[in-house]
C-alpha cells in the first residue's frame, strides 16, 4: 500500500525487523497473562530505540521528534503496544530541559543504556482529575530534604521503573498569585521510596497497562532531587507534553494502519453470499473513511513534530494531532472489529486486544474534551470555561 508511511524507510525497516522477533502470539500471551513485555522492551532498549531523544553527548542517539514518532508508529503498526515503554522515551525530556548539569550527567547516560528506567510520571490525583493545579500532594522542605504526603492515581509502569517524576505542591494554593505556581517536580528513586513512605496498589484495568494508585506517607526526597526551580514544576510538566502528545498520536496512527491492514486482508478473503465481503461498498467505505482520517492525522503529526524539531511553538498541533489520531485509530478499530464479524471477538485474531489498547488514547494522557477546550480558548480566543 503506497501512503505516507514510506517516509523514514530505514527506521521503519529496522523496527519491523526487531518486531518480527515478537509476533502476535507473543503480545497475545503477555496480554492474557497481564504480564510485562520485558523481552520486547529489552530488545528495543538494547537496540537504542528508546534513547532516540537523548542527545548523543549523554549516550543517546539524538534523533528528532519526527524520527522518534516513526519508531512509535512502527511498533504499534507491527502489532505491539508502545504504551508499555513510551515513558522511557519522553519522560527524560523534563530532566533534559530543566535538570541541573549534575542531574543530567548522573542520570541521562544510564537512562540511555536502560540501566535506569524512568518510565513513570506521577501527576493525576483521585480527587482533582484534570484540574491539576488543585493537586493535594504536598512536599514540605525540611533540613535538606522534602517530605511528601498525599496520593496519586493511574500512575503507570511504576513496577517497571527505577525512577519517577513526581509533581507535588510546595507552596499552598492560597499563597500563590497564579494557581499554576507553587508546584515542583522531583526525581524519585522508586526502590528507595517503596521502602520508606511510598506504597502502591495496582489498578486492574481494561488493557494490559501496569498502572497504580500511589500513597505517600512522609516520603523523604533529598533536596538535590528537585528538578529545576522550586515552584515552577507545573510549567516544566507542560513543556514536556507536546512531545508526549505527538508520540502518542504516532502510536494511534500505527494502530490505525494495523487495523486497516488487518481488515483489508480479511475482507478480501472472507466470502459470504458467494463473494468477498470486501466487494460490498457498505464494507469498503467505512474502511476507506478510516484510512483517509489516519492519513490526515498523520500529516498533523508530522506538522507537530516538524515544529517541535524547529523549536517553534507546537502545542496546538501536538494537541490536534493527538485528538485526530486517537479518533482515527478508534474509527479504524471499529471498522476492523465490525467486518471481522464474530471472529473480531476471538482473542486469536488480536483485533479485540488492539481495540481495547487504542481506546485508551481518547482519555489519556489528556481527554478529548480538554483538547477542544484548549483549541477553543487558546486558538480561537473564546472565553475561558474553567
Ligand atoms: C491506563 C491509564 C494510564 C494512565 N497513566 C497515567 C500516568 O502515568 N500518570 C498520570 O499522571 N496520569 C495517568 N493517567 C491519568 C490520565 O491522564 C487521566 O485519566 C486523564 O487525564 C483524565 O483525567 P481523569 O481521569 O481525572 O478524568 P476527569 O478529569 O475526572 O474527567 C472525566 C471526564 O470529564 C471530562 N471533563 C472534565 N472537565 C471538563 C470540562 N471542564 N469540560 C468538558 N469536559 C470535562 C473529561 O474530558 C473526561 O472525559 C492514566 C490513565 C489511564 C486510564
Amino acid at each position: 500500500m503506497q501512503h505516507q508511511t514510506d517516509a523514514y524507510q530505514d527506521i521503519r525497516d529496522a523496527i519491523r525487523d526487531l518486531c518480527a522477533q515478537f509476533p502476535a502470539e507473543y503480545f497475545r500471551d503477555i496480554d492474557e497473562k497481564r504480564a510485562y513485555p520485558e523481552a520486547f522492551v529489552n530488545a528495543l532498549t538494547e537496540a537504542g530505540w528508546l534513547a532516540a531523544l537523548i542527545p548523543q553527548e549523554y549516550g543517546g542517539s539524538g534523533l528528532s521528534l519526527t524520527e522518534a514518532s516513526v519508531i512509535m508508529e512502527e511498533i504499534n503498526r507491527c502489532g505491539g503496544n508502545s504504551g508499555a515503554c513510551h515513558g522511557q522515551m519522553y519522560n527524560m525530556g523534563t530532566l533534559l530541559r530543566h535538570g541541573s548539569d549534575v542531574q543530567k550527567k548522573t542520570y541521562l547516560p544510564k537512562i540511555a543504556t536502560g540501566e535506569l528506567r524512568l518510565q513513570s510520571m506521577a501527576v493525576t490525583e483521585p480527587t482533582t482529575g484534570t484540574d491539576t493545579t488543585k493537586i493535594k500532594t504536598t512536599a514540605v522542605k525540611k533540613e535538606g530534604r522534602y517530605v511528601v504526603n498525599g496520593q496519586k492515581v493511574w500512575i503507570s509502569r511504576v513496577q517497571h521503573s527505577d525512577l519517577m517524576i513526581l509533581l507535588a505542591r510546595t507552596t499552598p494554593l492560597e499563597q500563590v498569585t497564579r494557581k499554576s505556581e507553587g508546584m515542583s517536580i522531583f526525581l524519585v528513586d522508586i526502590h528507595q521510596a517503596l521502602k520508606s513512605g511510598m506504597s502502591l496498589q495496582p489498578i486492574p484495568n481494561m488493557v494490559n497497562h501496569e498502572t497504580n494508585e500511589l500513597f505517600f506517607d512522609n516520603l523523604e526526597i533529598p533536596e538535590e532531587n528537585l528538578i529545576g526551580e522550586e515552584g515552577k514544576g507545573f510549567k516544566y510538566i507542560l513543556d514536556g507534553l507536546n512531545a508526549e502528545r505527538t508520540l502518542i498520536a504516532a502510536e494511534c496512527i500505527g494502530d490505525g494502519y494495523w487495523f486497516i491492514d488487518k481488515v483489508s486482508a480479511y475482507v478480501k478473503e472472507r466470502k459470504v453470499f458467494g463473494r468477498p465481503i470486501g466487494q460490498n461498498q457498505g464494507v469498503q467505505f467505512p474502511i476507506a473513511k478510516a484510512f483517509i482520517n489516519i492519513e490526515a492525522a498523520s500529516l498533523m503529526r508530522y506538522e507537530a513534530a516538524r515544529r517541535f524539531d524547529a523549536k517553534q511553538a507546537c502545542g496546538t498541533q501536538a494537541n490536534m494531532s493527538k485528538l485526530l489520531a486517537s479518533e482515527a485509530s478508534w474509527e479504524a478499530a471499529n471498522a476492523c472489529l465490525q467486518f471481522h464479524g464474530g471472529f473480531g471477538f476471538a482473542n486469536e485474531y488480536d483485533v479485540e486486544r488492539k481495540f481495547r489498547e487504542t481506546r485508551l488514547y481518547q482519555v489519556a494522557p489528556i481527554s478529548t474534551n480538554l483538547i477542544y477546550s484548549y483549541v477553543a480558548e487558546h486558538v480561537l480566543g473564546l472565553p475561558r470555561s474553567f
